[in-house]
């Protein structure tokens, strides 16, 4: 007897292990399954199929049912099972028509099913074969009175006229008389309005709801395997040939494939298509017969397609959450350096701020270190460092430079009589007197105390006297207004000097007009001296 044999393809630890009971032994009737694996359509769906060849003692909806396998080859029986209330159901119907037919020998006077009806009929009784009894049904014959034995499986009965009917299949039986030169006729159900489907794919039900994913995969892979195997029929005979059925001939598989081609009608139909008004007839016609009690909805004998897809909605609330999370930290780091990039700017700005006010306070610590408070005219420091740039000047181009080291007489008195404000009015009122006096190329400064002095670039002798008469009559003649209202006139004493290249520095220069200026002190005051 034909045992199961297993053919895997090479595959990985994730694969689903799915074997496939078929109805018969291995011949073309299954091709399109044998193709999808040697194609590789299965491998691609992440299954790992299995392949089991039927046999006569192999209940092939048993098996289903007892999970033995995944899915399963079945007749239009398998409607019969369901409507019993087992979980089957179907996922493709791959012949279009029924292969099962009456077959009977070419010399008998039997034409007709009405012919048949009282004759020996052998058939095997099971659910698989219910069109060959159904016709008779439909015809108005009672299946009980028919002369039914159990099938023999082989044609001998037949041949020798021990019986008068065989059931058989299209695809097969008569090729085998064909090649015995043995005339023959069919009769087939179709021909009687019996047209039931044949080959049918099924599966358990529990199995598909707990495999959806798996289930849609291996019935587009296996309709894949269909469509190839009907347009490569001489391919597929030759690999059917060499793997599964080395028994039969390369001529009795081609045989077997174009019977088969006209029963899936594949230029037709669909491969696989059921048609759900079909179905409920064969279901009416089993009810018709008494097979079954009752009829009831087929909705869950027919694969509506994959199951919907569960929403694992503990993950898609993660993933939200997950997304909140990224939205939330993008928005943080966002804000954060937009605040941070304004801080940043103000901090520059601050800084501008800051530099230009640095720049405001230098610019007033250096009028504060170059100009006496009180009078706002330069203070020593400052005459002592121009003095010195305009010795350089004078020495390079051979200049003339005056200096005029100016004293205000006796006032210590003023101070004294008038207290030490109105000294400090007078203070800069005499600098008043001597800013008006000089150009601009000139520069006058408070030497400390009540002495002041002034710088000539470019002045000789003659006009420095000059210069140094003028303010000193200016001073003499001025009107001090006090705050007190009080008039005061005062003098003052100028020592000048001229600054002499060969021998000079700022230190001699200085001494001389130091010099002169005590000795206009010493010839009675409010005049000027020049020390040669
Ligand atoms: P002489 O004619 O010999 O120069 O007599 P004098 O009184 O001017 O001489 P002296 O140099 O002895 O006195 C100068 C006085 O000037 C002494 C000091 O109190 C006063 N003085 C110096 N600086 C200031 C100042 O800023 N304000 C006022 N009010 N008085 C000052
Ligand atoms: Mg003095
Ligand atoms: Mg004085």
């Amino acid at each position: 007897m034909l045992c199961g044999i297993l053919f895997t393809v090479p595959t990985n630890a994730s694969e689903t292990d799915i074997t496939l009971q078929l109805r018969w032994h291995h011949q073309f009737q299954f091709a399109g399954y044998y193709m999808a694996l040697e194609q590789g359509y299965y491998q691609q769906a992440g299954l790992k199929v299995h392949i089991i060849p039927g046999a006569p003692e192999i209940n092939v909806l048993q098996q289903l049912l007892q999970r033995e396998v995944q899915f399963a080859v079945s007749a239009s029986g398998a409607l019969l099972a369901y409507l019993e209330g087992k979980p089957v159901v179907a996922l493709a119907a791959i012949m279009q028509k029924s292969p099962s037919v009456w077959l009977v020998r070419g010399d008998s006077d039997i034409y007709t099913l009405q012919d048949l009806a009282s004759r020996r009929l052998e058939m095997t009784l099971s659910q698989e074969n219910t069109e060959l009894l159904a016709v008779f049904a439909k015809e108005g014959f009672a299946i009980n009175k028919l002369q039914l034995s159990s099938s023999s499986m082989k044609l001998d009965n037949l041949l020798s006229g021990k019986t008068d009917a065989f059931n058989a299949y299209l695809s097969n039986e008569p090729y085998l008389l064909q090649q015995m030169g043995m005339p023959y006729r069919v009769i087939q159900p179709t021909e009687y309005g019996v047209n039931f489907y044949q080959d049918i794919l099924v599966g358990h039900a529990d199995w598909l709801a707990q495999h959806p994913k798996q289930a849609e995969a291996f019935l587009q892979a296996s309709l894949q395997g269909w469509r190839f195997a009907l347009d490569n029929i001489d391919y597929s005979v030759a690999h059917i040939k060499q793997m599964y059925a080395p028994d039969k001939s390369s001529a009795h598989l081609h045989y077997e494939a174009e019977v088969l081609r006209t029963l899936v009608l594949p230029d037709l139909v669909e491969i696989g298509h059921m048609n759900p008004g079909r179905w409920q007839q064969i279901a009416r016609m089993y009810h018709a017969l008494g097979m079954v009690e009752q009829l009831k909805p087929l909705d869950k004998f027919l694969y509506s397609g994959p199951a919907e897809v569960v929403v694992d909605y503990k993950l898609l609330l993660q993933s939200v959450m997950l997304m909140l999370l990224v939205i939330a930290l993008l928005s943080f780091f966002t804000l954060r350096f937009r605040a941070l990039a304004q801080a940043l700017s103000a901090e520059i700005a601050r800084h501008a701020q800051t530099e230009q006010l640095l720049v405001e306070r230098n610019q007033e610590l250096l009028q504060l270190a170059s100009t006496d408070m009180l009078t706002g005219l330069v203070n020593r420091r400052v005459i002592i460092q121009q003095a010195q740039a305009e010795i350089r000047r004078a020495k390079r181009y051979q200049k003339d430079l005056a200096v005029l080291m100016l004293d205000i007489d006796h006032f210590k008195q003023i101070n004294d009589q008038h207290g030490h404000a109105a000294g400090d009015k007078v203070l800069i009122a005499f600098a008043e007197l001597c800013k008006q006096s000089i150009r601009d190329t000139d520069l006058a400064g408070r030497y400390g105390g009540e002495e002041f002095f002034i710088l000539l670039p470019e002045v000789d002798i003659k006009t420095a006297i000059m210069s140094a008469e003028r303010l000193r009559l200016a001073v003499a003649e001025h009107e001090f207004v006090l705050t007190s209202g009080d008039v005061l006139h005062i003098t003052c004493s100028i020592g000048i000097a001229m600054y002499m290249p060969l021998q000079d520095d700022l230190d001699k220069l200085l001494l001389r007009a130091d010099q002169a200026l005590y000795q206009a002190k010493h010839q009675g005051r409010n005049r000027c001296a020049v020390m040669q």
